[in-house]
Order: structure tokens, then sequence, then C-alpha cells
């Protein structure tokens, strides 16, 4: 941790200059554009850091870097199925409701909630173009939040679009998760708020909202779903969800001393790669996901430890991996490399990835994950005890 290295940081959601670097991951690429194969190195960057404001709590993005235009990847099914899952539960809550009118601020990754709402009968406002004599019932925001720069500007314009006693619905990534499973990635150029429960429930208050109830779901290591509405107070479980953050000190600099260690900690998969090379093994990794771009672009990985990365988006193929010369391929093409070893990038897709491409497995290959350092996963086989 260290004292304030840019001065003139003003807070994003209540303008405090007070605060600390609580993550500093020096100089990354924008990790949503991927450079065609051949484009010359090194890619632009820019410095990415975590600050963390004394006043009200909120970890956000030190500096504003251009973002490129983001690359619309095949939305994976687990996302698709949160979606599903989340609307079913604002129906089970009673927010969801035939004739409601219902606005959405979406995410530039995609992923829109408002065909399953107007499928349950609700009317779309167009979220730019909401009269007062048009407000909506539900407000709803699916990882759309942390895109805008201005996060008190962000909120104040989701509240204004509720009509008298309606509620927001905001779907995040927890901070309480980046902190408990250690995921330094999540700390990206163009992802600007990184609410905490006990954050987002004092700056909702601000805007004349509380948080009234939260749901804690699976995805991406655990992301809440958050209704806030005027007047309300958090219900027992959601108090506890709250608790439960502030036990992992969300709110302070001590909180974030271990996200600066694991993020430190990508020198063991250097040290791994080089010795799986200078074994004669060749190893490629699987997922050319955006947390996978910090991690290559911090242990300083090259085609010469890393032979490609798999990824199964045609938006990504025949590109190469941000701040790297490590190419992105098809997954038939991994499979084609015939690699000892198979550095898996989003461990929750094993079992798919496994089952997608048993030729890994059955030419003698291993599939590695990260916790921290690489661990090979033993092959199906021995599992079965074939
Ligand atoms: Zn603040």
């Amino acid at each position: 941790m260290t004292d304030d290295p840019t001065p003139g940081t003003r807070c994003r959601a209540c303008g405090g200059a007070a605060g600390t670097v609580v993550l500093d991951l020096g100089e990354q690429p924008p990790w949503d554009r991927m450079p065609a194969r051949d484009a010359p190195l090194p890619d632009p960057a820019a410095p990415l850091r975590m600050w963390l404001c004394a006043g009200c709590g909120l970890a956000q993005l030190q500096t504003d870097a251009a973002v490129a235009e983001e690359l619309h990847g095949v939305e994976p099914l687990a996302m698709t199925e949160q979606s599903d899952r989340s609307v079913g539960r604002l129906a089970r809550a009673g927010l969801v409701r035939p004739g409601g009118r219902v606005a959405e601020f979406g995410s530039p990754h995609g992923g829109s909630w408002l065909p399953r709402l107007t499928g349950r009968g609700m009317v779309a406002l167009d979220a730019d173009a909401v009269s007062a004599a048009g407000r909506a019932d539900l407000v709803v925001d699916f990882y759309g939040l942390l895109h805008e720069p201005d996060q008190a500007d962000a909120l104040a314009r989701r509240v204004a679009l509720l009509a008298p006693g309606g509620t927001l619905a905001l779907q995040l990534l927890s901070l309480g998760t980046v902190l408990r499973d250690d995921q330094w990635f999540d700390l990206r150029h163009g992802h600007y708020g990184y609410w905490s429960l006990p954050a987002l429930d004092a700056a909702l208050r601000r805007h004349g909202l509380g948080v009234h109830r939260a749901w804690w779901y699976p995805l991406s290591g655990g992301t809440v779903l958050v209704t806030a509405r005027a007047g309300a107070e958090p219900d027992a479980g959601t108090r506890r969800l709250v608790d439960e953050e502030r036990a992992l000190a969300v709110t302070e600099p001590s909180g974030f001393a271990r996200l600066q260690a694991a993020a430190d900690d990508t020198h063991l998969l250097l040290d791994w790669l080089v010795a799986e090379r200078a074994a004669g093994r060749t190893v490629a990794a699987y997922g050319a996901a955006s947390r996978a771009v910090p991690l290559v672009c911090r242990a300083g990985l090259d085609a010469s430890l890393l032979a490609a990365v798999g990824d199964a988006s045609p938006a990504k193929q025949g590109h190469r991996m941000p701040g790297s010369d490590v190419p992105v391929v098809s997954p038939d093409e991994l499979a084609g490399l015939h690699p000892d070893r198979v550095l898996l990038f989003l461990p929750e897709l094993l079992d798919e990835v496994r089952a997608a491409l048993p030729q890994v497995e059955a030419s003698g290959g291993r599939w590695v994950v990260l916790g921290p350092g690489p661990r090979a996963v033993e092959p199906v086989s021995a599992l079965s005890g074939c």
C-alpha cells in the first residue's frame, strides 16, 4: 500500500480527495482489445491502480485510460443462466408484474434482461428518453454501473428514472468476493467502480434509496443481485451479507493487503513455465478471458513459454494476447499442438472444456489450474479408477 501517487484524485462517488492506492498492477494494456496476431509490440499500456476512498469506502479505478471498443465475445452460458436466475428472483420478489414499466442500464458486454422482462409482460421504456410522466417501476442494471466513470452521476440517473415506490435492481461483482478470493485480476481499465455492499448502501442513501435485499450467487466467484428503494432497510439475510463484507474490511485499506500479495504471486506461474520449458514440455492455455490479460502481462509470459491460448470465440481467434506475442487459437488448433499441459485460465470451466477437448488428456496431456501456483488436475481415467 502506498500513499496516493496521483495528487488530485477525486472519488467517483462522493468527490472526496482523501484515499489510498490499495492495488497497483503497474502498466497494463487494455484488456478488451485483442491485437491482430501480427500487430507490432509493444501495445499501449497505462497504469492500473485501485484507489480506496477514505470518505465513502468506494474502491475504484484511479485513472481513466482510453478504452477501445469492446469485444463482444460469446456470452458464456453461466452468464445467461445467471440472468435467468436473477430475473426469476425479481419475479418471485413481486417486482416483475405484467404492465409494469421497466428501464435498463445495460453493460457494453451485452446480456440484456429486457427480453426476459418483456416476456413476462413488462413494458420496456427507453432509459435515455423517459419523461416524468413515464418513469419506471423497475430499473435494472446488469453489470452496467461499473462502466460509468462518474459513479455519482450514474447512480443519480438510475434513481431519477424510478417512479414513486419503484425499485432499482443491480447485479454486480461484489468487492467482498474480490477480497475473499484474491481476485486481483478483476481490476480493469474501463471498470471504474468496485462496490461493496456497505459502500453501496451508503451511496444509495445519499441518493434517497436504501439497500433492501441482496442475494448472493456463485457466478465469477460471487456476484450479488441487490434491490434498493426509497426508505428501505436491509432484511435479515441482507444484513448478514453486509456483515460478512464488513468482516473482510471492504472499506479499509487493511482489507486489501492480501490482494496485492496475490497479484505479486504471478511469479509462481512464470517459474513453473520456465521449468516446464526446461523439461521439454509444451504448455498452452485455455480461455482468452479478460482476467487472463493482467495475469499474462504481470507474469511476463511470451510464446516461448506459453505456445497459445485456445478460445471458442471466433472474434478472438487470429489475434494475440494484449501485451504479449502469445497467439489466440481455436480449440481445435490448441488440440493440434498436442500440449503436454493446458493451463486453464477459467477454472470453473474445467468440466466443460475437458468434455469438449478429450484429445488433450487422451494424448497424455494434463489440465492445470492455478491456486495460486499451478496444479495439474488428475485425468478422468485416474479418478474413475480405470
Ligand atoms: Zn468517496
